[in-house]
């Protein structure tokens, strides 16, 4: 890691916001919490504190869930047509794209990636994802359905579907792509017309506290959009048991999934959950070596290993095994690991030091357990929470490291004989979130495309996402599918209608 390094010119937007205390936007307002409180957040490059954040509780998110509903039943937003809808959203989208750099500098000092990937990746796919929604909003549309009822005979009717917002949605998001995490979630939301009450995490609040000020701004109404920046387990675990939220949509890890569904139990709320994975990648004999290896290199260490479809888990056929591994390590050495905030850097420090501790316990874990490291494998520096890029090997199915998200810069590599051997490994996970394969037989690829169990399948490629292709998990990897028309589903209810003629 450079020790001198020569930092990005601070916008000045980024400046004056980081000048005062954030607030929470409820109704169309900024405010304070209930309690007063407020919770400090940190750059994790140095461990600095950037602002603090107004501290929601109950409290909070009982104002922000009433001021949803008023919203939902009452006010003009559902007056407005669906192209009024979608001009909004649209508008929302444009209104990022101007203040794009800005964005990605919340982004990398609050998240720690480097700001080129945030002004590559999570600012542009954000805006994207906002603009594809924006044109669904006048194309959700029900059917005509013809109907028999053989228990009047001779009646006639028409019967049709209407697909109706499902109301006041609870989202809960994390802290890898803090800003895309909330565009997948508002976009489809509002193209289907509900309110919604979002909720950050707490090592992330900014951009979404930022993206608030731009929703006002584009005109969204009052209540349409509340935001209560809070931790998990009052602000999150509030939403999720709220008895006047109709739907919860929850990223982040597994277990707290769980906590999710549990809590939705009371009203039966719907339920959205998109969470962890341990990914296999694959790598075939009959593949384009020199071409796999850039690829599974970032299929692992892309935004420092903290993707939930992160390529953890690497099968690599023998005979190319060992050309593969140093490829990989080849890479890992290569990668300049720093401040996101000097422009060199290509990977950054961990979000926090929470999960600097939970990786590098990962790493203790697998050497316990016979695990190698082949590069990496260590903290970085005394200074801010990095860790360097790592490739194990010697790793066998059984272990922690090869069964948990490890969330880090860590991938696992083994060998394997055939698609006989690596596809019941392959699935032989209680994840199902993503997966990949390396070949140049393509009947190859599409079998084993079909084989795995996994709600992502990639072909010779890795992390390709897109505002049109559905995402979403297998197993416990989730419920439901974001992006795509598939995201509508999870904001509709459908209503079934019969006319008798
Ligand atoms: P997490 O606890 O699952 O956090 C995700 C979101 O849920 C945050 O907004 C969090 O708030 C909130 N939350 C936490 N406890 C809650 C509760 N009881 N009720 C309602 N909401 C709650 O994730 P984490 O602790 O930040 O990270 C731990 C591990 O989760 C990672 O190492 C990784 O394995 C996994 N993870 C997966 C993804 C993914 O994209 N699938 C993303 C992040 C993390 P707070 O921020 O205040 O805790
Ligand atoms: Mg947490």
């Amino acid at each position: 890691m450079a020790t001198v390094t020569t930092q990005i010119m601070l916008d000045e937007q980024v400046q004056s916001f980081l000048r005062t205390s954030r607030k929470m936007l409820i109704s169309g307002r900024w405010l304070d919490a209930v309690s007063g409180k407020t919770f400090p957040t940190y750059n994790p490059a140095t461990g600095d504190m950037l602002v603090q954040v107004a501290e929601g509780d109950h409290a909070d998110v009982n104002q922000a869930v009433a001021a949803a509903r008023k919203a939902f039943e009452n006010g003009p937003w559902r007056k407005l047509t669906a192209s009024e809808r979608g001009r909004l959203i649209w508008k929302l989208a444009d209104l990022i794209e101007s203040h794009a750099e800005e964005f990605a500098q919340l982004e990398s000092l609050d998240n720690g990636k480097p700001v080129g990937v945030a002004r590559a990746a999570d600012v542009p796919l954000a805006i994207d994802l906002f603009r594809y929604m924006a044109g669904w909003a006048t194309k959700i549309e029900g059917n005509t359905i013809p109907i028999s009822v053989p228990y009047t005979p001779g009646a006639q009717y028409l019967a049709y579907t209407l697909r109706e917002p499902v109301g006041v949605v609870a989202q809960i998001i994390p802290w890898n792509f803090p800003l895309l995490m909330a565009a997948w979630k508002l976009g489809p939301a509002l193209a289907a017309g509900c309110t919604v009450v979002l909720k950050p995490a707490e090592q992330t609040p900014l951009s979404a506290l930022r993206l608030g000020e731009l929703i006002c701004e584009a005109g969204f109404p009052d209540g349409v959009v509340n935001i209560v920046p809070g931790f998990g387990e009052t602000a999150g675990a509030a939403l999720a048991a709220h008895p006047d939220v109709d739907k919860v949509a929850f990223t982040g890890s597994t277990e707290v999934g769980k906590l999710i569904l549990g809590a939705a139990t009371g009203n039966l709320k719907k339920v959205s959950l998109e969470l962890g994975g341990k990914s296999p990648n694959i790598v075939c004999k009959d593949a384009d070596i020199e071409a796999s290896i850039p690829g599974v290199s970032s299929a692992i260490f892309f935004n420092h290993g903290q993707c939930c479809c992160a390529g953890s888990r690497l099968f690599i056929e023998k005979g190319i095994f060992d050309q593969v591994v140093e490829g990989v390590a080849a890479d890992a050495k290569k990668i300049k690991v720093g401040p996101g905030m000097d422009p060199t850097t290509q990977m950054g420090p961990l979000v926090s030091d929470e999960q600097q501790r939970r990786v590098l316990s990962y790493l203790e874990s697998g050497y316990s357990q016979g695990a190698k490291a082949v590069v990496g494998g260590r903290k970085l520096g005394d200074k801010g929470y990095f860790v360097e890029p790592t490739v194990l090997v010697d790793t066998t199915n059984d272990m922690k490291v090869m069964q948990e998200e490890i969330f880090g810069p860590v991938v696992c590599a083994m060998p394997f004989t055939d698609i006989e051997d690596v596809l019941p490994a392959a699935n032989n996970s209680i994840y199902g979130l993503a997966a990949a394969v390396w070949t140049r037989d393509i009947g190859k690829a599409h079998r084993i495309a079909r084989e795995l169990r996994a709600g992502t399948v990639w072909i010779n490629c890795y992390n390709i996402l897109d505002a049109a292709l559905p995402f979403g998990g297998y197993k416990q990897s989730g419920w439901g599918r974001e992006m795509g028309h598939d995201a509508l589903e999870l904001y509709t209810e459908v209503k079934a209608v019969t006319v008798r003629l």
